[in-house]
């Protein structure tokens, strides 16, 4: 059973998530599903789901698991809202919030006291890419961004360069840096890619040795393709 994690971003509606739950309400599928939704639907999305292989992420969570930080939303509370996974330290969050390698690991602490299972997003841009500087980056990242004493949790490959531009890297490139990163953090670890993944590139990405499952941004949003992905 391979791991999908739909990490619809700031997109979707209310009706999205209702035709969803809809579309998938009398199936299970053969992969495992977490649905990382925008945190006020997270408990819409925990009263609907009833397939027992798909579960629920937050997008982050805050390092600190409460107090006066208006806006954010603590690991606890995704927890209290149904939540079983978080992702932290995606791009996203490291370009416009400016998140450093210290910062995820504070979140990804904060995740596993509150009962999450953190899923760990590492990548390298284009340019340390043309650089050679990949495998170096990604090594700092974990190394700097995973709590010392965790067991349970993904770490999640996302090229930069690869996340909603339609160019998916290739796939040696995919399996040199999973091997590597299984080399590093031993063969237990759970992998994901992330990175213009859709209904017809998933497969082959999936076949690859160390791939555990794929992170997928934009096509999680088109209920077909995700049904696709999930194998129902
Ligand atoms: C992502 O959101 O992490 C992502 C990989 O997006 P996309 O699949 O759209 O590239």
């Amino acid at each position: 059973m391979k791991t999908i994690v739909a990490n619809w971003k700031m997109n979707g509606s209310l009706d999205l998530l209702n035709q969803a739950m809809e579309a998938w309400q009398l199936k299970s599928g053969t992969n495992k599903v977490i649905l990382c939704l925008p945190s006020v639907f997270l408990s819409a999305a925990h009263t609907l789901l009833r397939q027992p292989n798909f579960f629920l992420g937050g997008q982050d969570c805050h390092a600190a698991l409460q107090g006066a930080f208006t806006g954010d939303t603590s690991a606890h509370h995704l927890y209290d809202a149904g939540c079983r996974y978080v992702l932290v330290g995606h791009s996203e969050r490291r370009q416009h919030h400016h998140e450093s390698n210290a910062m995820v690991k504070a979140k990804a602490q904060a995740a596993v006291a509150a009962g999450l299972t953190p899923i760990i997003c590492v990548g390298e841009s284009l340019e340390q890419r043309e650089q050679g500087l990949a495998l170096s980056v990604l090594q700092e990242q974990v190394e700097q961004s995973i709590p010392d004493n965790a067991t349970d949790f993904y770490v999640a490959y996302e090229p930069i360069w690869a996340i909603g531009t339609g160019r998916v890297a290739a796939l040696e490139d995919i399996q040199q840096v999973h091997a590597f990163l299984k080399q590093q953090l031993g063969v237990g670890v759970k992998l994901l890619y992330g990175g213009s993944v859709t209904a017809d590139n998933h497969a082959f990405i999936l076949s690859l040795e160390n791939v555990d499952g794929v992170l997928v941004g934009g096509a999680s949003l088109k209920i077909d393709d995700l049904g696709k992905m999930v194998r129902f």
